[in-house]
């Protein structure tokens, strides 16, 4: 058996150190990944739609590009953290795109949560032009962006995959290849569909602790020892017993991540009537009252 010490370098690590790397939209996640990236040594390009969200990743050593399309020509590997579908399309077929000035050879991940159908057309138009392509959306929320410890869900070439494997191990502790382009998407929406009851189940549940005139902290650990526990409840009540709906998880992006999930399971022919009644209170939050730049456990608010 070889015993390596943590310092010591696979050939396929040293070769990936090498690598310079470009990343597209540093809000909440984004900019939280793209510095463990730089923390882990790899030179970074960043642009971003509202410059000032890569202030802070340029002051610690980044390179800021006045495009995607520059993005893509300073970098090996391009990471798209936008925020929906549209987004995707644009940073990567739009005017100045990615694809406007990818040579062959380069890689794509986009992480943003999006569309299957979208991330087959990137990986497709990809494939025919000589370049590489994942979808590889992550699920851990900006907890886990910022301490790295992300679930990645990823779709895409085995040889991509196994490439690009050392760079997800620096971003999260779970990492997953489904098959196909299209397939961390599609186990993004499955992650989708079980959170939207966790995020029902913690706010009703509040609702009821109070209403029955229970302390909420002492119900909530003890829940949390419980069958009942789940990371929804452990990371977002303790923010609503402090008034606390920032995001987090902006509820409109998870909206969108419902309407995704419901069109896609529509489909296969699924009625998935409980996420369809999910989605109609996001769509109360954030339609009806305004409040989709809340995070999502600002649902609560709507219970009047
Ligand atoms: P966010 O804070 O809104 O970040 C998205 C960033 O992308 C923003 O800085 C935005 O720029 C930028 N952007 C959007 N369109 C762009 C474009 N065309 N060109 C360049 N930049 C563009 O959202 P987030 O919370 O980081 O979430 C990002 C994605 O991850 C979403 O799809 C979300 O559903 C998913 N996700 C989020 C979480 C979470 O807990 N937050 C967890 C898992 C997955 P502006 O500042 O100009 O708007």
């Amino acid at each position: 058996m070889v015993v390596r010490t943590r310092t010591e370098k696979t050939v396929a690590e040293r070769t990936i150190i090498m690598m310079k790397l470009g990343w597209i939209g540093t809000g909440v996640m984004g900019a939280a990944m793209a510095r463990n990236l730089m923390a882990a040594g790899y030179p970074m390009t960043v642009y971003n739609r509202t410059k000032s969200k890569t202030d802070a990743l340029v002051a610690a050593g980044a390179t800021w590009a006045a495009t995607p399309a520059e993005v893509a020509q300073n970098s090996d590997v391009v990471f798209t953290m936008v925020g929906f579908p549209r987004d995707v399309e644009q940073v990567y077929f739009g005017d100045d795109g990615i694809f406007s000035g990818l040579p062959a050879g380069k890689t794509v991940i986009d992480m943003t949560t999006s569309q299957p159908k979208l991330a087959a057309k990137i990986a497709d138009y990809a494939t025919k032009n000589g370049w590489q392509a994942l979808d590889a959306p992550v699920s851990g929320g900006d907890v886990g962006a910022k301490n790295a410890t992300l679930t990645i869900m990823v779709g895409g070439a085995d040889a991509t995959y196994d490439a690009m494997l050392p760079l997800f191990n620096v971003l999260g502790h779970k990492v997953n290849h489904f098959g196909a382009a299209g397939t961390g998407q599609h186990a993004k929406m499955a992650n989708q569909i079980m959170i939207a009851g966790t995020m029902t189940g913690l706010t009703e549940m509040l609702l009821y602790t109070k209403a029955a005139g229970l302390d909420p902290e002492k119900v909530l650990a003890t829940l949390s020892s419980g069958g009942a526990d789940n990371w929804s409840m452990d990371n977002y009540v303790p923010r609503i017993l402090k008034d606390d709906y920032t995001p987090g998880f902006f509820a409109r992006h998870f909206l969108k991540d419902l309407r995704i999930a419901l069109s896609e399971a529509d489909a296969m022919g699924l009625d998935l009537v409980a996420t369809a009644q999910a989605k109609r209170l996001y769509e109360v939050m954030v339609d009806v009252r305004g409040l989709g730049d809340q995070g999502t456990q600002g649902l609560i608010n709507i219970y009047d």
